[in-house]
């Protein structure tokens, strides 16, 4: 019969130094004694992602995006190494393996491509041969051979990509704390760790800026139905299931508060209020490859109105740049932007079915004197553009009063 396969995948914390590899071998090589096949992702040691980035900041201000992806995979080529050399060294068979070497063909958008295809042919032949395989995660190949990333956070994106190629039981995401926590344990002390979690709330958590799990790798698990696993690296306990429906899903309002300092405000004032104009500017926005979230356009009582929107605060040179020149093309005022602002959001299944939580939002930020400026809602999620320098506190007033820390 054949031998079950579980993905687990390490992040950078995980593996930040030696000491940390070795404990990773040691837990790999007591899974292996279960008698079933692995295939182990790491991320790259600590915060080298971020330092090789700050490097080719001191070569160039724009440097290019295919030079990039050849500096930034080389991290994970080092931590997947490290980690086949320090379980060979304690007489367990493994092999490390870049993105190139398994196969996992991605298109030509360097920083952020997206996996088509993973052969598993390489891995296959690895696993009859009893070796553990170690997969360098946040990085592919296109179809001629350029190396690839799939954006910030992507080690989490190769773990449930291979989890679906290799028909895995479990796929296993292992970070620095113990799972899916109400909000950031980072901000709120008394977040909880929630047992279980629907992709439909883990994908609008993380996409409205929980961290803790790449946006794109819930999609993938939510299309393929691949139940995750989020837990600790450094205990045994067991942490959050990520699934397609959970216990008494309708029941729990709200699961969870997610807090994004990553987005910048643009406005353009005076813009003429007729038919199209609104069309013209997101066009030009999109056409410069800048994704915008949050807009607001004013009513207008003098034909004029001003239109604001949020953008990645990394795209904002390129959507100011943008925006000016649309701005003269259709006779509006002046372009002015806010990068000191925040998103915080509260997320649940259950308000498809409740009402009167958006009022409870939005009272207990006044109470709090905190100024809303631009609200959104989606079916499991409302969000409120603020003040960054008021996030944490409104972050800390939503668990409460949402009485998260009961859960
Ligand atoms: P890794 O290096 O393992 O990929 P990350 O740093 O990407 O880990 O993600 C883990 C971090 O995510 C945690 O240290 C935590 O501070 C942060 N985080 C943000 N929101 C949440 C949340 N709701 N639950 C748990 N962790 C969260
Ligand atoms: N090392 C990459 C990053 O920091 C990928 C990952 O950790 O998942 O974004
Ligand atoms: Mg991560």
């Amino acid at each position: 019969m054949d031998k079950d396969t579980i993905v687990q995948k390490f992040g950078g914390s995980s593996v930040a130094n030696p000491e940390r590899i070795k404990a990773v071998a040691e837990r790999v090589i007591g899974y292996k004694n279960h008698k079933c096949d692995l295939v182990v992702v790491v991320s790259a040691l600590g915060d080298t992602t971020d330092e090789l980035i700050e490097l080719s900041a001191q070569i160039t201000d724009d440097p290019p995006k295919r030079e990039m992806d050849m500096l930034m995979a080389t991290g994970e080529q080092i931590s997947c190494a490290l980690l086949a050399m320090a379980i060979k060294s304690k007489g367990h068979d493994a092999i490390s393996l870049t993105g190139a070497q398994v196969g996992i063909k991605t298109n030509r958008d360097h920083t952020r491509a997206r996996i088509q295809k993973i052969e598993t042919r390489r891995i296959r032949k690895a696993l009859t041969k009893n070796q553990i395989v170690i997969v360098a995660g946040f990085q592919g190949v296109t179809h001629d051979d350029e190396i690839t990333t799939l954006g910030r956070g992507g080690s989490d994106l190769t773990a449930v990509a291979l989890s679906k190629a290799l028909g895995a039981c479990v796929c296993e995401i292992y970070t620095d704390v113990e799972g899916i926590y109400t909000t950031d344990p980072r901000i709120v002390k008394e977040a909880r760790k929630i047992r279980q979690i629907t992709f439909d709330e883990m994908l609008e958590m993380t996409s409205l800026g929980a961290q803790v799990m790449q946006s794109r790798s819930i999609e993938v698990a939510r299309k393929y139905n691949i139940p995750l696993h989020v837990r600790s690296s450094f205990c045994e306990e067991d942490g959050t299931m990520i699934v397609k429906e959970t216990d008494k899903m309708e029941e729990v309002v709200v699961r969870g508060v997610a807090c994004n300092k990553q987005e910048a405000k643009i406005t353009i004032c005076a813009v003429p209020d007729k038919p199209g104009v609104a069309a013209r500017i997101f066009t030009e926005i999109s056409k410069a490859g800048v994704n915008v979230d949050t807009i607001v356009q004013n009513v207008s009582h003098t034909r004029l109105t001003d239109i604001s929107f949020t953008v990645p605060k990394n795209s904002l040179t390129q959507a100011l740049a943008t925006t000016q020149t649309i701005a003269k093309k259709i006779g509006a005022g002046e372009v002015l932007h806010d990068k000191n602002i925040a998103r915080v959001s509260i997320v649940g299944t259950g308000m498809r079915s409740h009402h009167g939580i958006a009022a409870k939002m939005f009272q207990a930020l006044a109470e709090n004197k905190i100024n809303i400026e631009m609200i959104t809602t989606s079916e499991i999620s409302i969000s409120c553009i603020i003040d960054q320098q008021s996030a944490d506190m409104a972050v800390r007033t939503l668990h409460k009063t949402f009485k998260l820390e009961q859960v």
